[in-house]
């Protein structure tokens, strides 16, 4: 494992480095972002991702005959590292650009990849994944969501629940159920669904962090064209699977620098506050907890790299990433437990109360860190995988 830069992705760092430093104002920073109401958020960070896009630097991954930059996984890496260095935000329409673009290089017609590949590259749409239903989340191909041609439409009728960005989304890659005849498997059908048709209501779900980026999509009688098919009538089982591998890529990379400030913010508090005449950090329990909480974040970032560093020598990405996924969730939760648990009950006042610490950051990552057992994949699901594909224990 060699964990140095070349000097042309050294070079790549500082043209990063050199563009986000004059393009980016302290008005778009993520800390600047994180003080507004979410919907004038996701208003400024549409503004960035536009900006990003006209520099050509969103689908940094995809192939250049698309119009992407045909980037390597460590330059996405290094594009990632900088860019939460600068604190800038993550360009908006994840869906669009790691899942739906590159579905659509591969497998999208003509005439879809004329439609919509410039736009997401340009950072002009944002997409939402009308994957998961009340009663097909973990078991995704029991969607009950129908698709029924009539003519040259398809009518769809039906409930997705947990749209992350839907009630702010321009489209929706759908899975739907177009043969109900068929295996479960192989009667699904991948749509892609402009949001504004007539017919749907999006509600969204309030959290307990006082948030609203998913909510429940329903559809009654919405009608779009036969032709909004992404992939062939039946493939959307193997679509959806495909998107799905996408989506792993570098996620938990963007998340380490966070981790880390949190770390440090937790070793600071103990430093400085007291419990029963004792500062926290004199505490032999805190202080193991924030040793394995270190450990943790470490074995992540290293385990991160030795994935890009594999990948990069073309050994492809297996059944590991279930693992990591299974060791990322446990330092989230673990580093936010921590911290709520040296605040006490000051830990409880929330985003944007007077007195709360850190600005009620620890707190809403707190409440956020119970999502990571339960999207990508349960643990449970994730621990199955394990089981059956590298143990190779009956199902
Ligand atoms: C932050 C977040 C963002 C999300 N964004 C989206 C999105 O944009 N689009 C979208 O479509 N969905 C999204 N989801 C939904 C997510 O994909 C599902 O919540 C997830 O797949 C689990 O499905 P479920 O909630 O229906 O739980 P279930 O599948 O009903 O699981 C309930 C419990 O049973 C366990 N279980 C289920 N099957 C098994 C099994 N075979 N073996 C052992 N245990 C099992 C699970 O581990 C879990 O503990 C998001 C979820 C979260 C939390």
């Amino acid at each position: 494992m060699d964990l140095n830069l070349s000097p042309s992705e050294e070079a790549f760092r500082q043209e990063v480095r050199d563009w986000l430093r004059r393009n980016l104002p302290p008005e778009w920073t993520v800390d600047a972002l994180e003080k507004l109401e979410q919907r004038d958020a996701v208003a400024c960070a549409r503004k960035w991702q536009e900006r990003l896009g006209a520099a050509g630097w969103l689908g940094l991954a995809w192939p250049k005959q698309f119009g992407g930059r045909g980037a390597t996984l460590m330059e996405q890496a290094i594009y990632i590292m900088e860019a939460i260095a600068a604190r800038a935000p993550m360009p908006a329409d994840k869906i669009g650009l790691q899942l739906v673009g590159p579905a659509l290089c591969e497998i999208g017609t003509q005439e879809q990849k004329n439609r919509f590949l410039g736009k997401i590259l340009r950072g002009q749409m944002l997409w939402c994944q009308g994957f998961s239903e009340p009663n097909a989340g973990s078991d995704l191909a029991s969607v009950q969501t129908r698709a029924v041609l009539e003519g040259d439409e398809w009518v769809i009728n039906g409930q997705k629940i947990w749209s992350s960005d839907a009630p702010w989304a321009d489209w929706c890659t759908l899975l739907a159920r177009t043969n109900p005849e068929a295996p479960k498997h192989k009667g699904l059908t991948m749509l892609a669904v402009p949001m504004n048709s007539p017919g749907i209501t999006v509600r969204p779900i309030r959290q307990i962090n006082r948030r609203e980026e998913f909510a429940e999509i329903f559809f009654d009688n919405v009608r779009v064209p036969r032709d909004t098919l992404i992939g062939e009538l039946g493939t959307g089982w193997s679509v959806t699977m495909r998107m799905l591998t996408y989506e792993r890529g570098l996620y938990t990379l963007v998340e380490i620098p966070r981790f880390e400030k949190a770390w440090r913010q937790e070793v600071e508090y103990a430093k400085t506050h007291r419990r029963n005449g004792r500062l926290l950090i004199d505490d032999p329990v805190v202080r193991e907890r924030l040793a394995q909480a270190y450990a943790n974040i470490q074995m992540m970032r290293l385990t991160n790299l030795r994935y890009i560093s594999r990948y990069l020598r073309g050994v492809a990405p297996g059944e590991e990433s279930s693992l990591m996924k299974l060791h990322w969730a446990a330092t989230d939760q673990g580093l936010y437990d921590l911290g709520m648990a040296l605040g006490g009950p000051a830990a409880l006042a929330m985003l944007g109360a007077p007195r709360a610490i850190c600005s009620g950051q620890w707190n809403a990552d707190y409440f956020y860190s119970r999502a990571c057992t339960i999207y990508g994949g349960t643990q449970d699901i994730h621990r199955n995988l394990v089981a059956e594909r590298i143990y190779g224990l009956p199902r």
